[in-house]
């Protein structure tokens, strides 16, 4: 009478005393894109909600990580590697993904695509990155919600301006 376990009584001593835990596998994290093999960036829940284009019934109670492998189709996989994502399934164009692409944004929040950044003066430049940093001051950026790596664009955006600084270095 001492069911300490809560097993009904029908189900034999033998099963009871199994312990359970240890029965139970552990998911495997491999953490690696299942594509490409790089190490992907944990992602927050949230983002893989608001990017994907499919039913978010598909989506499981995992762990989500981002591939930023530019060569790469694959933009979320699970932790486990069992579930992949690819730029076809997602609501935007990835940046990672098509980092020659004019019209992509580089910054998804305020909106501003490589082509901007490439077809403006240094100092329109200054501008947009001050701008871009007055924005998330007041709080205005979403990054989670906007930016398909889920973070901040600014080093991205930083990223590009020094590639054309350097390049326009060298052509004078
Ligand atoms: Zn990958």
């Amino acid at each position: 009478m001492s069911d300490s376990c809560g097993c009904s009584t029908e189900a034999g001593n033998s099963v009871c005393e199994l312990p359970a835990q240890n029965f139970e596998r552990k998911p495997r994290v491999i953490n690696v894109c299942p594509e490409c093999g790089e190490k992907g960036k944990p992602i927050e829940g949230q983002t893989v909600k608001a990017m994907v284009s499919v039913s978010l019934r598909e989506l499981k109670d995992a762990e989500y990580l981002f591939c930023k492998t530019g060569t790469c189709p694959v933009v979320y996989f699970s932790a486990d590697g069992l579930q992949t994502f690819s730029t076809k399934q997602i609501r935007e164009r990835v940046y990672q993904k098509e980092p020659n692409a004019k019209e992509v944004n580089v910054c998804y929040c305020f909106r501003h695509t490589l082509g901007d950044i490439q077809n403006s003066s240094a100092d329109e430049r200054k501008a947009m990155v001050a701008d871009i940093n007055a924005g998330i001051q007041a709080g205005q950026c979403a990054c989670d919600l906007r930016n398909p790596q889920g973070s901040c664009c600014l080093g991205n955006v930083r990223g590009v301006i020094k590639q054309l600084e350097k390049h326009s270095a060298v052509a004078e």
